[in-house]
């Protein structure tokens, strides 16, 4: 069977990775992949903005499965548009992907269905910001409504703050594109989860709990980037949390979404928050997560394949998910500068020796392959990921690879895990 795997960073390197491990499988194509993916797939050029360019590859390459990495294919419709051509593809429905694509959907919905979330309220225009501020006390999370890539978010001190953010949001100065929704939300504490499920559109299958590190700083400071490293442990959630989460988020989600009409298959990644009230949801994401996915992929003991397959195909509930027990963790390399302006084609060095340390993986995030040498062409560059017994014994193994990679300006956080490693030592 061939695959075809939309995207091309490093939760795609990860998925083309764990795919090529089921016998069936016969050949991976991924469009547009990266220097990373070329060495285990056929890499083809494709815009993932252009829904029809992506529509008339699927269509060339008939893939037996195709799997769609990133957000914005879901959000242009492409599994409703190879579904009409009677293509096999993993992923939601764009109607299903507004639990990502819309967050002032995604609140409203979780509203509809009791299921916990902070209080907000969605507002069209500054006038309506300024009557619904009042509601809520600093600090105050403001949000635009759509895709935003990690940037849409913004904490206030102030409701004046607040207010500004909101119109700056409206106006289009923050993000560069005019939100046609803000959402203005009570503000959360706790630790973050990311909490992972499959659907087939009745049945949830959870993966491993995951944590990621966002911040571009040690200690989790300085700006938001897309993810600067990960770690998954089986004692990340309580004993009993995984089945409370099932039972009042991550089901009442799927049975609700089917109620309306929009029945979801594919990820359903739930971005928690554990409050003092319990768990909370922060956002939803329609999709495997990145960096998340690479920690989760090298923790996987059955087949990716049949479990995607089986979501497809409404089975999921015969379907088992096996995991290592123990732990893993992720730890990008990034170029310097990011997530700010950064210079890409500088050579990397030492992959070769790294990849040799037991229990990695490196996985490529934005890399190009010129002429047989590995080039930087990316902000996140490499996701080193590694599993063991025990998350000290992955990052141990994570962080000896990472010592022998090299390219001008790498930076990684050496801190990856570090609230559960204070917390167990
Ligand atoms: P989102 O894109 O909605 O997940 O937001 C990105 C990040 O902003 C989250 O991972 C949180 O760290 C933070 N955040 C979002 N909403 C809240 C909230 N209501 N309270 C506290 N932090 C939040």
């Amino acid at each position: 069977m061939k695959v075809l795997i939309l995207g091309s960073g490093g939760r795609e390197h990860a998925l083309a990775w764990a795919v090529k491990r089921n016998e069936r499988v016969t050949e991976v194509v991924c469009a547009p992949g990266n220097g990373g993916m070329a060495q285990l797939a056929r890499c083809l050029p494709v815009n993932l903005k252009d829904l029809a360019a992506m529509v008339r590859l699927a269509e060339q390459e008939q893939p037996g499965l195709t799997i769609v990495g990133p957000e914005l294919p879901l959000s242009l419709g492409i599994v409703d548009a190879l579904q009409e051509r009677g293509l096999r593809v993993f992923g939601p429905t764009r109607a299903a992907a507004m639990l990502e694509t819309s967050k002032g959907f995604a609140k409203q919905f979780l509203q509809r269905h009791n299921i916990p979330t902070s209080n907000f309220a969605v507002c069209s225009n500054v006038a309506e910001v300024e009557k619904a501020i009042d509601y809520f006390h600093p600090p105050i999370v403001v949000k635009a409504d759509g895709l935003a890539a990690g940037k849409g978010v913004i904490i206030c001190t102030s409701r004046a703050t607040a207010v500004e953010a909101a119109l700056g949001l409206f106006i289009g100065s923050l993000l560069g594109e005019a939100a046609q929704q803000v959402v203005i939300e009570e503000f959360l504490e706790g630790d973050e989860i990311s909490f992972l499920c499959l659907s087939d559109g009745k049945h949830v299958t959870p993966l491993v709990p995951a944590q990621d590190h966002k911040r571009i700083g040690e200690g989790d400071t300085g700006p938001n980037t897309g993810g600067m490293g990960v770690y998954s442990t089986d004692e990340m959630l309580e004993s009993g949390m995984t089945e409370w989460i099932l039972h009042h988020i991550a089901e009442p989600t799927i049975h609700g979404m089917a109620e309306e009409g929009a029945p979801f298959t594919g990820v359903l990644y739930c971005g928690l928050m554990m409050t003092a009230r319990g768990p909370e949801v922060l956002e939803f994401n329609a999709r495997f997560g990145d960096p998340e996915t690479q920690a989760l992929l090298v923790r996987l003991d059955s087949d990716l394949v049949e479990a995607l397959e089986a979501s497809i195909d409404g089975r999921l509930a015969e379907t088992e998910l096996r995991w290592s027990p123990g732990a893993s963790a992720c730890v990008v390399a990034s170029s310097a500068g990011y997530p700010g302006s950064y210079k890409t084609g500088l050579p990397i060095m030492g992959l070769g020796v790294a990849a040799q340390v037991p229990g990695v993986e490196i996985f490529h995030s934005g890399t190009v392959q010129v002429g047989g040498q590995l080039l930087t062409a990316g902000g996140r560059v490499l996701g080193v990921t590694a599993a063991a017994g025990s998350l000290k014994e992955a990052l141990a193994r994570a962080y000896q690879a990472m010592a022998e990679i090299h390219f001008e300006g790498m930076y990684y956080r050496r801190d990856i895990g570090h609230r559960a490693l204070k917390e167990k030592p």
